[in-house]
């Protein structure tokens, strides 16, 4: 009975000293955690890394292309259904003290050049990066979505195609309205690789016409569908004084992939300075449900990893986008 008793208490004493361990341990792992930001991404493809070539390389076929800095590959066609990519596991994420509330950022200037990139980072302590929605506006995930980051706080950036800015110009205005930034993404999203100068131009013209008619903005940035550009494009979207858009976080949203990989794949590929890519409308059926699903939740967790949320154009004149990502 007292020999019981005593192994009891040994066993409740070891207990005690393991969890007393365990606190401290934990503490300064989420202290580490905390101050370094983004250590668990051991794999993910440095967006700073040079790309091989000029412009970006289209491969035949596929309407995608790879770009340093691309995570899980292009955007693509709404009528591709791929699996997703498997992400690494960033392991258990620690809640973290809420974030004091940090100054505005400074304006980015009045748009009389197109906004380039790389530039000094204007806030070396603070970890900036864009949330992009492609393929819009519609009828229901776009105005979700603007719902969504209008309780957040959250501005982020549209990409739109210019027969969906002709379908719902109410949408389109809202958008611009409420304080994101609005981008070019073709009039009928196209590849724009594979059409005549003249018609690649007529994409980007017609589309620039359709959104100031409806949004009063003349968009300067320009994302293509797929990704996909070639120094031909490229050009053309300079002539037109735009600057072209890719991404860093492909959530492939689009595939209807599960609102739990996405989660895992954006918690673990996020990184100061980065273009995180998701659709407010087409794809696969239904898939944009897991976008809407995902989207309150994640902002807050990454709100809570110390990301702020900033419009493409902000994070161009904060000098943290990468120049891989930002032509
Ligand atoms: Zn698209």
């Amino acid at each position: 009975m007292w020999g019981k008793r005593q192994t009891k208490r040994r066993a409740l004493r070891g207990m005690l000293g393991f969890m007393l361990l365990a606190t401290v341990v934990f503490a300064a792992f989420g202290a580490w955690e905390w101050k370094h930001g983004g250590w668990i991404s051991t794999s993910y493809a440095d967006p700073e890394t040079p790309a091989a070539t000029s412009g970006a390389a289209v491969p035949e076929g596929s309407g995608t292309i790879t770009v340093p800095g691309s995570v899980t590959g292009a955007e693509p066609a709404p009528d591709e259904f791929e699996t997703p990519p498997e992400s690494p596991d960033p392991g258990g994420q620690q809640p973290s003290n809420p974030q004091p509330p940090q100054p505005p950022l400074t304006p980015p200037p009045e748009k009389n050049e197109r906004p380039v990139s790389p530039g000094k980072d204007q806030y070396p302590n603070r970890k900036l990066v864009a949330l992009t929605f492609d393929d819009g506006p519609d009828g229901k995930y776009t105005e979700e979505i603007l719902g969504i980051l209008k309780e957040k706080g959250v501005k982020a950036t549209f990409f739109l195609v210019g027969t969906q800015v002709a379908k719902y110009p109410e949408v389109a205005k809202r958008i611009a309205e409420e304080g994101h930034d609005v981008g070019n993404h073709s009039w009928s999203h196209a590849d724009l690789t594979k059409l005549s100068a003249q018609a690649m131009r007529d994409q980007l013209t017609k589309t620039q016409d359709a959104i100031f008619k409806a949004t009063g903005v003349t968009s300067d940035l320009m994302r293509t569908p797929y990704g996909a550009y070639d120094d031909g494009v490229l050009k053309e979207i300079h002539d037109q004084d735009m600057t072209h858009v890719f991404w860093t976080v492909d959530t492939r949203d689009w595939a209807g992939t599960s609102v739990a990989d996405m989660r895992k794949n954006m918690l673990s590929h996020t990184h100061k300075g980065g273009i995180i890519l998701m659709h407010s409308f087409g794809g696969r059926k239904h898939a944009i449900d897991h976008t809407v699903a995902l989207l309150p939740t994640i902002i807050e967790e990454l709100q809570d990893k110390g990301y702020e949320f900033v419009t493409v154009n902000e994070l161009i004149a904060s000098g943290q986008a990468h120049a891989s990502t930002v032509k």
